[in-house]
């Protein structure tokens, strides 16, 4: 394996997960199965309407993400805050409520940390910590670890956010230089749930409708990267969850696409995602992992 081999299919699994899940979500698991028996072609559609292979907040905030920290050579609360807002101004297809409150209050205060608060549990700064993943590959953890919080708290400021954003860069990491599945399960996912009960995944039943809320979201990717075994597999099981599907989609298929590499991914996904979204995923793969080495 390469660690640009891996980490381009990291940032393409994160976009197909995307493209994939976004069809299904809101819906439950038994309107999915209704609809579609089992969801697994990137047809766009959804309640946002997509086109074919068109990706949502996921992952154009990541890419918002990485184009700043390319743009500094590594990451920085200010900037990154800067660049989600910029996002925001382009009218983006869908935005979380706790990004837009929080960036809306960076606008008038300038201030790039968010406020302290245990309600914004959402999901929605783990589902773009992968570009902060790749630019601080292999360095100290007191190193991932600020940059991981200064990409965060941007938006979310809160411990189980925390938990969650840090357990997934360090797995993506860890993929990243060889760590099998097994590793990541007993290095970095019973770890963050013994220090966190909220995110005890094995002693939870099958997840199903997960919602936007971390707790939820990490159980079902959990469940579904651990218990199936190739690329495919885990982002079909994980959005015929349904709930919040694109978002699951996209943190598991970061996941399995660090493990498992580009030759896992279905070619059949990888010719309908969007072509400059492909292109921008490879392009900033290769790019954010040589500022890591610099
Ligand atoms: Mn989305
Ligand atoms: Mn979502």
């Amino acid at each position: 394996m390469t660690t640009t081999n891996h980490a381009t299919a990291a940032y393409l699994g994160l976009a197909i997960g995307d493209a994939l899940g976004s069809t299904v979500e809101f819906m439950t698991p038994r309107e999915i199965a209704a609809k579609y028996g089992c969801h697994d072609k990137l047809i766009g559609g959804g309640w946002l309407h997509l086109k074919p292979g068109q990706v949502t907040d996921d992952t154009t905030m990541s890419l918002a993400l990485g184009t700043s920290i390319l743009a500094l050579g590594k990451v920085d609360a200010l900037a990154a805050a800067q660049a989600f807002d910029d996002w925001m101004r382009a009218k983006p297809v869908d935005i979380g409520n706790t990004v837009r409150r929080n960036l809306l209050q960076f606008r008038k205060t300038g201030n790039p940390e968010a406020p302290y608060s245990d309600h914004d549990a959402g999901n929605g700064a783990a589902m773009r910590v992968l570009p902060v993943a790749l630019a601080t590959v292999g360095q100290a953890e007191a190193v991932v670890r600020a940059a991981c919080r200064a990409q965060a708290h941007t938006t979310h400021h809160c411990k189980l956010s925390d938990a969650a954003c840090e357990c997934l860069i360090l797995m993506v990491q860890a993929a990243l230089l060889g760590a099998d599945k097994n590793h990541l399960l007993h290095t970095y996912a019973h770890p963050l749930a013994a220090q966190h009960p909220e995110f005890k995944f094995r002693a939870t039943k099958q997840s199903s409708n997960p919602s936007g809320y971390i707790v939820d979201t990490i159980q079902a990717v959990f469940q579904s990267f651990f218990d199936t075994d190739d690329f495919r597999s885990c982002l079909i099981d994980v959005v015929n969850r349904g709930g919040d599907a694109d978002t699951t989609g996209a943190i598991a298929g970061m996941l399995a696409g660090a493990t498992y590499g580009l030759e896992e991914i279905p070619d059949a996904w990888l010719k309908v995602l969007n072509t400059q979204t492909r292109q921008s995923c490879e392009m900033q793969a290769a790019s954010l992992i040589q500022i890591a080495q610099r």
